[in-house]
């Protein structure tokens, strides 16, 4: 039996898991090497050098590719770097549409690097698709879409541009970090390139940094494994192990995750030290209706402006917090509070900040798999304040 034919719960487990030859190991061992001895001049057992592959990294990359429903996956030092990988495919000149609530390194890499270098952005409402035909012309090479986005959890239409855009020689490129392959298999929806930051709900225990890309194309994939080997921000064998180890869970992670937030979004819907909760499960939600028709359920991050709208207010109740930690990222088994403007957004100008909706006041939470009374019981405590 194909192991890529499998259900997605048993891919989890079984996908990529390259068999131990040696010794029978069920885990893919950890190829703690940065070389391998050859046989003779040009002949070796597939392997040369750890930049250009190693077992555990191909380990991983295979059980990323089965998840994301790909054919070629490729593991980087962190999501960002998977990132600059897709951006490495561009040259002065090319244009970029790009949602206009993107998370704030994306952003820093594109104003402050690409755009500097001569790429074209745009960054428009694409929970609209209509508003991208306008823009296609014979330079635009990528749409670069999050959903949902970092830390508005907008919901973007993937399928329906997909649709639009599919006579257009240009590339679609979702980021799933938000979502992951559990709740959302972008190239199912028509997407030429997953992205993921593995930091967050792939790894799923925040004890790494790395990143994923995934796509169906091989010409594409050609060019991305080009740019991987010869740039060389790959990830430790270690850290692919754990990536590894991470993936195994990630169903019923997830599971718990949306339980969690859901019982949260509720609650802080409900309490009156909170103005506005972003979750995209609330039907009140701006992206309920696309949320509900093209992922399984509804995700781990809430948002929340907290009552009076400011720093100062943000800073009393995660100071009360106990089972929250103020930290940066999301997606490990522990809940995380972030407050974008200073943390996660902080490059961004507050001008671009308020245009995109994300005020002083807002708080991003990253509900952990505690017991959901616990983490209510935290927050109440702490909205007290
Ligand atoms: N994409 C999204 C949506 C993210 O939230 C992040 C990090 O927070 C990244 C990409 C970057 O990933 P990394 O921190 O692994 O470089």
């Amino acid at each position: 039996m194909s192991k890529d034919n499998l259900r997605f719960n048993s891919k989890l487990i079984h996908a990529g898991q390259i068999p131990d030859k040696t010794f029978g190991a069920v885990v893919p061992p950890i190829y703690q090497t940065s070389t391998f001895k050859q046989d003779s001049l040009g002949v070796n057992k597939g392997y040369e050098y750890s930049r250009s592959g190693n077992p555990t990294r191909t380990a991983l990359e295979r059980s990323l590719t089965s998840i994301e429903s790909g054919n070629f996956g490729f593991a980087f030092a962190s999501g960002l770097a998977a990132i600059d990988a897709v951006m490495k495919l561009l040259n002065p000149g090319d244009e970029v549409i790009s949602t206009n609530n993107l998370y704030g390194g994306s952003h820093r890499m594109f104003t402050q690097i690409y755009q500097e270098k001569g790429v074209k952005f745009h960054f428009i409402n694409l929970e609209d698709p209509s508003n991208i035909i306008p823009l296609i012309n014979d330079k635009t090479k990528l749409i670069w879409i999050e959903s949902p986005t970092n830390p508005l959890l907008h919901l973007v239409d993937i399928k329906k541009i997909a649709n639009q855009t599919k006579h257009y020689n240009v590339l679609l490129v979702v980021d799933n970090t938000f979502a992951s392959p559990y709740l959302q298999r972008p190239l199912e929806l028509g997407a030429d390139i997953v992205i993921h930051s593995a930091t967050k709900y792939i790894g799923g225990h925040s004890d790494l940094v790395m990143g994923a890309l995934v796509v169906s194309d091989e010409t594409l994939a050609n060019k991305l494994y080009f740019i991987q080997k010869a740039t060389g921000a790959v990830p430790g064998p270690m850290d692919c192990f754990l990536a590894l180890r991470g993936i195994k869970t990630l169903a019923l992670r997830m599971e718990r995750h949306c339980e969690n937030a859901k019982a949260i979004a509720q609650f802080l819907d409900r309490h009156p030290g909170v103005e506005k909760v972003y979750w995209p499960g609330l039907k009140a939600h701006r992206g309920y209706e696309v949320a509900s028709a093209q992922m399984k359920d509804y995700g781990g991050v809430v948002s929340f402006v907290v009552k009076g709208d400011s720093r100062e207010a943000v800073d009393r109740v995660v100071s009360k917090f106990e089972l929250f930690s103020l930290a940066e990222s999301l997606g490990g088994v522990e809940s995380l509070a972030a407050h974008p403007a200073s943390m996660s957004h902080s490059a961004m100008a507050a001008e671009t900040r308020a245009q995109m909706g994300i005020s002083d006041g807002l708080i991003r939470l990253s509900i952990g798999i505690e017991d959901k009374e616990d983490l209510i019981a935290d927050l109440e405590n702490a909205l007290k304040s």
